[in-house]
């Protein structure tokens, strides 16, 4: 306990008698301050000086109003020097301070309004300080690294914030910057020379993790839309390249906005709209009411964006715009339901984005952007539900992932269809305007759901579907006789054994040569007839989520397997190809394809597809089962013929951006000498091709990929890209990652060793760039010594890195490992570590899926 005045015994007493909390944000203390403390306000201000070795000093009140004393419990993880003095009331007040809070005893509490006045020095862990910008980042409950407050999403409160910065810089928060002229405070003068006072008006209710701020050296360009103004803060320094995005950037924010109003019926709720691109952000994007931030690459794209990137990018900005309603206005009351707000951001993201992208098969978009990656988590032992328990916020990094970007976003829309759009949309408008500015459970919708449904019911949906882990296993039986279908029966299992139906809608594809028949189908029991079937003619396949709907592991019937392995390519709708892709990956992982006849299909099939993003998908997987499912003999046998079908697909692409996919797949599968060596050539400016022109980062990306394959000149390789990047940021990446692709192993195992330091983890792309060639598969033998590390550092990573880190952080250092041994290692350290956080054995689980399926198959073929 540290004494911050002279203060009397008896308040010492009081302060001894309860207990401290736990370290972190327990659900229990959480509920006690909700219950507790009302009409929250933070008055915040923040000095930040030029150098960011030199401390932020800071001061707040937070004021609230209680209905009798009561102790107050501020969250703030730092050590106690941090703190300069602790005011209740306008009087010195001894604070308690344990397991990252500050405790005000209820002895200086009074009923109805107080003030609590705090000097302290801000932490530096979630305001990612950079030589000449920062910016915070406080989800999901992170606020408390860098100043004293209640960090839970249902404590909303108004904050008034201020900012003391170098007289060069600007800054950019939740508020609009008021004018210092009409402000009155001694706080609105700078505390020395060379330095400003920047003043923002104060926010509507907000919870800890939405607040956030940015300073530093930024350019701002101004959008005006509908009569709204838009202000983008960035660091870009390619003049050409502001001018290329920058109108599409406001129109599609503009866009997104619109729409939103339209479809919640309430108009945006937070005044001012700001947005900031930064280098290397941790996300692809964060939504802070009024100033949204963004990784820059996302935003800013290169001349060669593929269609992919552009949809990505609307999707991104419709995704953090529809969170100003749908998480922003209304909050989760706990972070377990942080899915909803995800799922919600993303569904109304894919119905925003549809209109703008008229040429794109929207259904074969939501089908390979959400199923493969939900997919590659729910299929495995690491797979989690999409609503979990979690009992404290430090822990509540780990729920973010797949299941809740790609799975929930998939039951969503089946929730959709049995609702209906008009009754799905009106459910959501109850809810937003009930609880407005407030918090709501997961349940509390599928109450106003229940509502909605005609009768069905909601609730059971959700236990599958929401509160359960894992996928269904659905099975074809076709079964015909002279005159054709006798019987088509779809049969579902819980390959986890609890007998659980995931209701759902089905498009099932009966395909002939000519033509195909799509038949929707209500899957609601274990075992489903479809009874339109009876008496069609006998069909060459039977796809069940040929509609792109179906959630689960098809496992086709064998007539279909062989028919899509020999005739895939002939299907004429391109939903369906995409669904047999699909299908036949998730057949290879389950052993029943095998991988050298995927990737001849492969073969046959890219130059003949039509749809774009079909030809991204198949790219992706061959690039997969290249590195993952082929022995280094098999690549070596087959690289030739796959650069000869890559460089074939480079030269006959017609756009810009599909050339641009294709030469991606070739740059990162080539190894034969003449495959690399012309990939040199590209690099080197010295062969063009037509109608493909390379940004910087295709150039680094290059570079990176070339200095792997191991080349003699490699090392001049990489000191020659060095020189050439011009932008500070992306140069500062490359000299970090650099060392991790040294033609030395001793400077590759020092790479891997100063990221045991958290100081080197900082950035954290360029710590999983470092890792991506650390452990790339030319160096398997190798990387097997930084697997055992690698695993030993998780649950520090989880501590001290922001919410995805761990997920990647294993998914990087496994992603490429094949081997048995590798295999071993990863089951040696799960033995070993029992009591290891549950969700980083999910991940641990999730990312050593490949490889305990690649191995597994090593093994059967060696023996
Ligand atoms: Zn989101």
């Amino acid at each position: 306990m540290e004494v911050i005045a002279a203060w009397p015994a008896v308040l010492a007493a009081a302060t001894m008698t309860s207990a401290p909390p736990e370290r972190g944000i327990s659900e229990a203390l959480a509920n006690e301050r909700a219950q507790t403390f009302q009409s929250v306000r933070y008055d915040l201000t923040f000095r930040v000086p030029e150098r960011k070795a030199e401390p932020i000093r800071a001061l707040e009140t937070v004021r609230f109003t209680v209905h009798a004393p009561h102790r107050v419990v501020l969250d703030f993880e730092q050590p106690r020097d941090h703190i300069q003095g602790v005011e209740a009331n306008g009087t010195a007040v001894p604070a308690d301070f344990a397991n990252g809070h500050v405790i005000v005893p209820a002895s200086a509490i009074k009923p109805g309004e107080n003030a609590i006045r705090i000097e302290f020095t801000a932490g530096d862990e979630s305001l990612n300080r950079n030589d000449d910008f920062l910016y915070t980042l406080y989800v999901p409950a992170r606020a408390h690294l860098a100043f004293p407050c209640f960090d839970q999403p249902n404590v909303k409160a108004r904050y008034q914030l201020a900012l003391e910065i170098p007289a060069d810089w600007q800054a950019v928060a939740n508020g609009a910057e008021l004018d210092p002229n009409t402000v009155s405070s001694d706080l609105t003068k700078a505390s020395g020379p060379g330095l400003r006072m920047m003043r923002f008006v104060e926010t509507r209710p907000l919870p800890t993790y939405l607040f956030a701020f940015a300073a530093g050296k930024f350019r701002v360009e101004t959008g005006v839309r509908d009569g709204r103004t838009f202000r983008m803060y960035h660091r870009e320094t390619d003049a050409a390249k502001v001018a290329r995005n920058r109108d599409a950037i406001f129109d599609l924010h503009a866009k997104a906005l619109s729409w939103l109003e339209d479809y919640t019926g309430i108009p945006y709720p937070w005044g001012k709209f700001d947005f900031v691109l930064i280098p290397s952000f941790q996300f692809g994007g964060m939504e802070h009411p009024g100033a949204i931030f963004y990784n820059a690459s996302g935003l800013m794209l290169d001349e060669s964006a593929t269609q992919n990137q552009f949809l990505g990018r609307a999707s991104t900005i419709s995704h953090e715009t529809s969170h100003m309603w749908f998480g922003d206005l209304v909050t989760m009351r706990w972070f377990n339901d942080v899915w909803m707000k995800e799922v919600m951001a993303n569904f109304m993201a894919a119905k925003i984005v549809n209109p703008s992208f008229r040429d794109v098969n929207h259904e074969l978009r939501f089908l390979l952007q959400h199923y493969p990656a939900a997919y590659d988590v729910d299929r495995t032992a690491g797979s989690n539900p999409i609503r979990q328990e979690l009992g404290n916020l430090n822990e509540a990094g780990a729920l973010y992932g797949p299941i809740i970007y790609d799975k929930a976003p998939i039951a969503m829309r089946q929730l959709e269809l049995i609702t209906r759009e008009d009754g799905f949309r009106d459910a959501l408008r109850e809810y937003l305007h009930e609880y407005s500015f407030g918090n709501a459970t997961w349940l509390e919708l599928v109450r106003i759901f229940d509502e909605h449904s005609r009768g069905r019911s909601i609730a059971a949906w959700s236990k599958a579907w929401i509160e359960q882990r894992g996928r269904p296993e659905i099975r074809t039986e076709l079964r015909t006789d002279a005159s054709g279908i006798a019987d088509l029966t779809l049969k579902m299992r819980d390959p986890l054994g609890r007998g659980l139906v995931w209701s759902q809608r089905l498009q099932v594809a009966i395909g002939y040569g000519d033509h195909e028949e799509k038949l929707g189908v209500s899957l609601d029991s274990r075992e489903t007839v479809v009874t339109q079937a009876r008496g069609m003619k006998t069909p060459l396949y039977v796809i069940p989520n040929g509609g792109g709907l179906g959630y689960g592991l098809f496992q086709l019937n064998d007539q279909t397997r062989r028919y899509l392995l020999e005739h895939l390519e002939t299907i004429r709708d391109p939903l369906t190809r995409g669904s047999a892709w699909v299908d036949l990956w998730e057949n290879l992982l389950e052993g029943q394809v095998g991988a050298a006849d995927f990737l001849d299909l492969a073969a046959r099939a890219l130059p003949k597809e039509v749809d774009e993003q079909n030809v991204q998908r198949i790219l992706s997987y061959t690039t997969h089962a290249f590195w993952q499912f082929l022995s280094p003999q098999e690549r070596k046998e087959r690289a030739p013929a796959l650069e000869a079908t890559l460089r074939q697909g480079i030269a006959h692409a017609f756009y810009g951006r599909e050339k641009s996919a294709w030469f991606t797949a070739y740059r990162d599968v080539a190894v034969t000498p003449d495959g690399v060596a012309w990939l040199k050539r590209v690099w080197r400016h010295e062969g063009r091709i037509p109608g493909l022109t390379f940004a910087e980062t295709d150039e680094i990306n290059m570079a990176l990929e070339l200095a792997i394959r191991g080349t003699p000149d490699s090392r001049e390789i990489l000191a020659e890209e060095r020189d050439r990047i011009q932008n500070p940021d992306r140069k500062a990446r490359f000299e970090f990652v650099m060392p991790a692709l040294s033609d030395d192993p001793a400077v590759r195992q020092q790479a891997f060793e100063r990221l045991k330091d958290v100081e080197n983890r900082r950035h954290e792309p360029w710590v999983l760039e470092s890792l991506k060639y650390l452990n790339h598969p030319l160096r398997q033998d190798e990387t097997r010594q930084f697997l055992r590390p690698s695993l030993d550092l998780l649950a520090e990573i989880q501590r001290t890195g922001d919410i995805f880190f761990p997920a990647r952080w294993t998914g990087a250092v496994l992603a490429s490992q094949r081997s048995p041994e590798a295999a071993k290692i990863v089951r040696d350290y799960l033995a070993k570590n029992l009591r290891l956080a549950e969700r980083l054995r999910w991940d641990v689980l999730a990312s050593a899926d490949d490889l305990i399926r690649a191995s597994k198959t090593i093994a059967k073929r060696e023996k």
